[in-house]
């Protein structure tokens, strides 16, 4: 026998990964030059020099076996307090080690920050749309109801009102993923503070707190010099679920952090919550290596320059064709709407182009595809030719 939902996680391929097997086998068939990649949100640029140096230098003069063994199940001591203190200088909070908690990326610290804070009786969980998918996955694990609020919003910050219709007694927490990966948008201040504003007061009417999990692998992925605000400096009741896969361009080393903000009301508890959350899921002692060279380079500002001309390049380049597309202020992700609506359609036939995109529907948003521009800027420049055609192509068959 086996596990009939586990089973089904495992047996469905992603949308995304459909096409990335997809490209891989028509660039066989036709020629690399002929596919125009736009599925996957790897990043595209290489660690910092001073990455591969901490590691070489750890390596060679680290005694090998304190190096490879265990640290602490939350993570090692000066580690976690190097975190802390760097949180603290940026943002002006007062994070101790005994907030931090490292992790296998953002997925383990949602996953573990998840368990925490969802009960048998409190246990629904919203995510905002456009979402992460693995949202939903990751949060009924947890054994929480995943609850959507849809976009309603041109600009796509949170419409409070509607999300405050959304709350019950048994919300446990909403997550909130800024920079977005799809949409690429920041929510502004003004929209954190509304949300905060909202959640807090309803969580005072019914009792109980009600957790931001401020999911943050795009935090330092932003351009034309936005600051995304700091979730834990506008609600107390805050988790935040960090990763230094984006922002180091290490997504295969699996390393990221959560971070239990000290001023919520029950921030000793949540945190013990969260060290028997990661020990229930086997998420215990993050990757030793990687905690002591992320610890290094905390103050490492990703490459932003690639990112910045393929934003710049594929943001101009469509919308001079005549694409909708949501403007991008951070991550690495153009959500372009489809001319007429069908994105599945639009993505089936932007495959007849050599261009992979990803429909939106996974992300709980109907009528828009998402394009990661993590690729060569030739990739983009190369593809718009094809782009111009497509979107002739589909808008007269939409037209008919
Ligand atoms: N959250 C979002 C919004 C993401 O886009 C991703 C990865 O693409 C993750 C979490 C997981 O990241 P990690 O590699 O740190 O586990």
């Amino acid at each position: 026998m086996y596990n009939k939902k586990a089973y089904g996680l495992g047996s469905v391929r992603s949308v995304i990964r459909e096409l990335f097997e997809y490209g891989k086998q028509r660039a066989a068939e036709y020629g690399a030059d002929k596919v125009f990649d736009f599925s996957l949100g790897n990043p595209s640029v290489p660690p910092p020099a001073a990455v591969e140096e901490a590691i070489i230098d750890f390596v060679k003069s680290t005694e090998p076996v304190a190096l490879h063994g265990y640290t602490s199940a939350q993570g090692d001591q000066g580690v976690r307090k190097a975190v802390a203190e760097y949180i603290n200088e940026r943002f002006g909070t007062t994070f101790t080690a005994d907030c931090i908690y490292m992790t296998c990326g953002a997925a383990a610290a949602l996953t573990i920050a998840l368990g925490a804070v969802v009960t048998p009786e409190i246990d629904e969980v919203i995510a905002v749309a456009p979402y992460f998918p693995e949202y939903k996955v990751f949060a009924e694990a947890a054994g929480a109801a995943f609850k959507v609020l849809p976009i309603s919003k041109k600009d796509f910050q949170i419409d409070s009102e509607a999300l405050k219709k959304m709350l019950t007694p048994k919300t446990a927490a909403i997550i909130l993923n800024s920079p977005n990966n799809p949409s690429g948008v920041v929510y502004n201040d003004e929209c954190l503070k509304e949300v905060s504003r909202v959640l807090g007061s309803y969580a005072k009417e019914i009792g109980h707190p009600i957790y931001i999990i401020a999911d943050e692998p795009y935090r330092e992925l932003v351009y034309g010099g936005i600051v995304p605000g700091y979730i834990p400096n506008f609600y107390k009741d805050s988790i935040v679920c960090y990763s230094y896969s984006k922002l180091l361009s290490l997504p295969g080393e699996r390393i990221g952090y959560i971070a239990v903000n000290p001023e919520a009301a029950d921030a000793k508890e949540i945190y013990l919550a969260v060290m028997g959350a990661g020990r229930a899921l086997g998420y215990v002692c993050a990757p030793s290596l990687m905690q002591y060279v992320v610890g290094r380079c905390l103050r490492l500002k990703p490459d932003l320059e690639a990112y910045e001309k393929n934003r710049e390049l594929i943001y101009g380049g469509l919308s001079k064709i005549g694409y909708e597309c949501v403007p991008p202020d951070g991550a690495f992700y153009l959500f372009v709407k489809v001319p007429g609506g069908d994105a599945e359609a639009f993505s089936e036939k932007a495959k007849e182009y050599g261009v992979l995109v990803v429909p939106g529907d996974g992300f709980g948003a109907e009528g828009y595809v998402r394009l990661s521009y993590c690729v060569a800027y030739e990739t983009i420049k190369n593809a718009l030719p094809h782009f111009e055609s497509l979107y002739e192509d589909f808008t007269r068959k939409c037209a008919h």
